[in-house]
């Protein structure tokens, strides 16, 4: 097939529409006698020429664009001249200026949720670690991960996990969370931040949300709280900090420890201060489909000494850190491996940038979406500064479900909102009265930020709702 998009520059402009009538994509490659690329013809240009006069039988050598866009093998994969507006069919050429292949621009049609945005020094972290042998839970890459993302927040320590849900189940023990011990949390949340109250064999409260930031609401955690209660947990749900100020009073009034669930939230702040170092403790996850990934994986972040030391035993089989193979703990493996740290390096160095691309999505919906009466987006609230981890809205006055099935007609996955914790057999035991949260959880639609949305897409975006 390469053969059809390559001419020599001696060859006539009917030699170029005779393989562009063969390649059928509109282009041609032009080469020296070297077989050196040196000219770029499209179909358009080749009309331009010949209606100002050129000849058919001139040599191409006249018209070719002697100014193109080409790959090399090694920028191929991530170079941003691959996405660049209008151009469809790339050369990529060797370090000789052959041509050795063809690169397609794929014309995107449908927009997933989510994608993780690895094109950064991911890959290159990845292989260093591969190659370094020190694949397991060991290595320089865990260290400088944990380092530079617990200064990223602004806590002392970083202990770092192989998901979300074990990084919120060490920091109950830590917190010595057990049997007995009431937990209040959320309706509104992913299933894990209860999970890990079950599996700390504790029991969770499960209370409403506010309606304005759809986050824990204070006064519910004040009416819930028992001579048992030990803990809260506050979920920064899609990117939006809880009322962190109200929260840190009521505990500090009870004597009750906070753990931070940050898992949809990287980089959200509550008046200055990122969300995970206000608490006792701030739990993350690093799934792919989080704000910034390693695969599998979690983190807990906090300041004080005593709670990082209980972590780290405990996420390392319970093994007293001075003495191998003695243990004074029950513990578990909750280890990340030094190849998944390495891609969350890579993450975490440029996360203001995919914060930043998040945003500038969730901009285009908002201003596409700027008319419609049926739409309310996730609110900016006085004092928190939320993140995008998807776009969140609420469906007024039309089904969602409905919404839901005409984003996909014009190729956007829309998810709904989680379902309200109360509303599952298995935890509806545990819960007191929750409004807000099954009103939000009916009308709320997520919207893919991982990737920029056609225009033509965002065109067809306001008759969906
Ligand atoms: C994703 C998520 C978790 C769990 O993280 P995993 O890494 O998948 O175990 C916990 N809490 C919330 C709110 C989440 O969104």
């Amino acid at each position: 097939m390469l053969e059809n998009f390559i001419i020599n520059q001696n060859e006539s402009h009917f030699a170029a529409l005779s393989a562009i009538n063969k390649n059928e994509k509109g282009i041609v490659f032009i080469v020296n006698e070297e077989q050196k690329l040196v000219g770029v013809l499209s179909d358009g240009d080749i009309r331009r020429y010949l209606l100002t006069d050129g000849k058919l039988e001139q040599s191409v050598f006249v018209s070719m664009n002697r100014d193109f866009v080409y790959l090399t093998n090694s920028t191929k994969l991530d170079s941003p001249v691959a996405s660049k507006e209008g151009v469809n069919v790339i050369p990529i050429i060797d370090n000789n200026n052959y041509i050795v292949d063809i690169h397609l621009v794929q014309k995107q049609s449908f927009f997933p949720i989510a994608i993780p945005d690895l094109q950064g020094n991911e890959l290159k972290y990845l292989n260093e670690a591969f190659l370094s042998t020190w694949i397991s839970s060991r290595g320089l890459y865990i260290d400088t991960f944990e380092t530079e993302f617990s200064n990223y927040i602004g806590s002392s320590f970083g202990v770092s996990t192989s998901n979300g849900t074990c990084a919120l189940h060490l920091a109950l023990l830590a917190l010595g969370v057990g049997q007995g011990d009431e937990v209040i949390l959320p309706d509104l949340t992913f299933a894990a931040t209860v999970n890990a109250v079950f599996h700390a064999n504790a029991t969770p409260v499960i209370v409403d949300v506010e309606s304005d930031s759809w986050t824990i609401m204070p006064e519910d955690i004040r009416a819930a709280i028992t001579p048992k209660t030990k803990a809260i947990i506050v979920v920064h749900v899609y990117g939006q900090p809880c009322n962190m100020d109200e929260i840190m009073q009521i505990a500090q009034e009870y004597n009750l420890s906070v753990i931070e669930d940050c898992a949809e939230a990287h980089g959200a702040t509550y008046k200055g201060k990122l969300v995970g170092s206000i608490g006792d403790i701030g739990c993350f996850s690093f799934f792919a489909n989080k704000i910034i990934t390693t695969g599998e994986g979690g983190m807990c972040v906090t300041n004080r000494p005593e709670l990082d030391e209980k972590m780290r035993i405990l996420r390392d089989h319970g093994m007293n850190p001075n003495k191998r193979y003695w243990h004074d703990v029950i513990g578990f493996n909750y280890r990340m491996t030094n190849l998944q740290a390495a891609i969350g390096l890579a993450q975490i160095r440029r996360i203001d940038k995919i914060l930043n691309q998040r945003q500038l999505i969730e901009d285009s919906y908002r201003l596409h979406l700027k008319s419609s009466e049926n739409v309310v987006f996730q609110q900016n609230l006085k004092n928190r500064n939320k993140v995008v981890w998807l776009a969140a809205l609420l469906v007024t006055n039309k089904n969602r479900d409905k919404v839901l099935r005409e984003l996909k007609d014009i190729g956007i996955e829309g998810r709904p909102f989680f379902y309200p914790l109360s509303d599952m057999k298995i935890y509806k035991p545990f819960a007191r009265k929750c409004i807000n949260s099954k009103a939000i959880s009916k009308n709320g639609i997520n919207l893919p930020v991982s990737q920029k949305i056609d225009e033509s897409v965002l065109q067809k975006l306001k008759d969906c709702f």
